[in-house]
């Protein structure tokens, strides 16, 4: 990432492998401090939601596990995904009602997103608290109880910027 500020993500020649690796030895850690079982469907559904940059559908998870597991039920999914999403490991991206890796886990934090819309990687954006700031004041002044924030954002990443467009006919 020497030539750019972009996410990871967003640059195609990035060592994937590596994020991963990371994400794996990340949520290996976690587990065991926080006394949690990583158990090994646990680590296969972080592994497939990490498999890249962009969002992956429940379907689609089980989908794939089935084609090592033929017996995969779908319960199993959705509760490895909610065990992975309430410790900040996945996130769901709720446009596409889908998920994707989180970028900096175990750090709890309001997640925000950057999508884009070719080639549908996502960067997570790390906000210091200004978004954060600007909607609890928007809200104290209009009298409004925030419950969520979802901040996904739609655009175009640099990589994709820098791409010819398909001619339309
Ligand atoms: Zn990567
Ligand atoms: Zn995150
Ligand atoms: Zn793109």
């Amino acid at each position: 990432m020497s030539r750019s500020q972009a996410p990871a993500s967003f640059v195609p020649e990035h060592d994937h492998q590596r994020c991963i690796h990371d994400a794996i030895d990340t949520a290996q850690a976690l587990c065991e401090r926080e006394g949690l079982r990583f158990t090994g469907l646990r680590k296969r559904v972080l592994e497939l939601v990490w498999a890249n940059h962009e969002p992956v559908s429940a379907y689609d998870l089980l989908k794939e596990l089935r084609r090592e597991k033929e017996n995969a039920e779908p319960p199993t999914v959705y509760r490895a995904l909610d065990f992975l999403q309430q410790i900040n490991l996945v996130h769901r991206i709720e446009s596409r009602n889908a998920y994707v890796g989180c970028e900096q886990p175990g750090e709890s934090h309001v997640s925000r997103f950057m999508i884009c819309s070719r080639c549908n990687k996502v960067a997570e954006l790390v906000d210091e608290g200004r978004i954060h700031d600007a909607i609890a004041e928007e809200a104290a002044r209009t009298g409004f109880r925030v419950e969520s924030e979802t901040v996904e954002i739609l655009g175009i990443c640099r990589t994709c910027q820098s791409k010819r467009q398909p001619s339309r006919a």
